[in-house]
């Protein structure tokens, strides 16, 4: 998987406090791929808001009680759920009341009755920007490798599914062997390109269901659904000698390299149910693959080899 392949479904919050218009939503976005909950009232939608998490909001202006704008200004106050994309849909399409919604900070604005092709579209617009723009901030830009916040959000998903197909997950920490020396010897330009060929070599020996990501300077951490635990070792292992094995050579200063890694691992469920404990971890077992005197993979003890 990749950050740019990342899927995540979109939630979609609909306030109207007119039964028939909800019920009317209800069938329009019945075969959509879409999280969605709906909300009769102003009351009711700020009370959702901030469980639900929504990235859109489609928002009726004219409700008894507190009424769009107020629930609007409400949503955009709150740093939990300002990030939502809130449009207005109102039957009042009069240039004041428009006026009024861009300025409580709506992002657009669709008149009642709605257009139900138009609606659709331009949800499925602004979904496909949201996804876009995520892939781009989940992307390292030296490696193109996923970054930190990739990882943070893949495992989430990963741990999910291994708990749902009683699977085991493998969390293995990569640190390049003695990396400040390479920038040292050659240079940080030369240490770049390691990082990158490196990265590339990595990226092709996973298979489809594993991810990969530059978490730091030189340290990548992988994810890897494994069937039986005596796997992780032999996998691992062989990852360890295909980059021990490798030379990278630079392509215009004839420079050959070559370089190791250490690698610390945990297993789900083994060795903890949590990402903080799983990476604790790995961590630690990287930390004695070092101290063993590097190019090694580590475990906990309990791991059958
Ligand atoms: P060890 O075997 O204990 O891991 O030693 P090490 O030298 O690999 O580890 P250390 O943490 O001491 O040094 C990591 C170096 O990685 C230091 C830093 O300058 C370098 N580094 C971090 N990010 C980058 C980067 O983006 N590009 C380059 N060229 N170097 C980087
Ligand atoms: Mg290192
Ligand atoms: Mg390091």
């Amino acid at each position: 998987m990749e950050p740019k392949d990342f899927q995540e479904v979109s939630r979609l919050l609909i306030v109207d406090d007119e039964v028939n218009i909800i019920k009317s939503y209800k069938r329009l976005f019945l075969d959509t791929p879409y999280e969605i909950e709906y909300a009769g009232s102003g009351e009711e939608a700020i009370e959702k808001v901030s469980i639900f998490k929504p990235h859109i909001i489609l928002l009726d202006i004219m409700m008894p009680g507190i009424d769009g704008y107020e629930v609007c200004e409400t949503i955009l106050k709150n740093p939990h759920t300002s990030n939502a994309e809130i449009i207005f849909i109102s039957a009042n399409i009069e240039p004041p009341s428009r006026k009024k919604a861009y300025q409580m900070g709506a992002d657009d604005f669709i008149a009642k009755p709605i257009l139900p092709e138009e609606l659709l579209s331009k949800i499925a617009a602004k979904v496909r920007r949201r996804k876009n723009y995520l892939a781009k901030t989940m992307i390292d830009s030296l490696t193109g490798l996923g970054n930190r916040r990739y990882y943070e959000r893949s495992i989430e998903k990963y741990l999910k599914m291994s708990n749902m197909y009683h699977k085991f997950l493998a969390l293995a920490i990569i640190d390049i062997d003695f990396f400040k020396r390479i920038n040292d010897t050659h240079g940080h330009d030369i240490g770049d390109f390691v990082l990158k060929s490196l990265s590339t070599l990595l990226q092709e020996s996973l298979r489809e269901k594993d991810t990969i990501a530059r978490i730091g300077g030189e340290e990548f951490v992988m994810l890897m659904p494994i069937k039986k635990q005596e796997d992780v070792f032999v996998i691992l292992n062989r990852f360890r000698e295909n980059i021990e094995e490798n030379q990278f050579h630079h392509p215009t200063n004839r420079l050959k390299l070559n370089i190791t890694v250490s690698i610390g691992v945990a297993l789900f469920p083994i060795d903890g149910n949590d990402r903080d404990t799983l990476f604790k971890i790995a961590d630690n077992n990287l930390y004695r693959a070092k101290n063993g005197g590097r190019n090694r993979v580590e475990a906990s003890e309990t791991l059958s080899k």
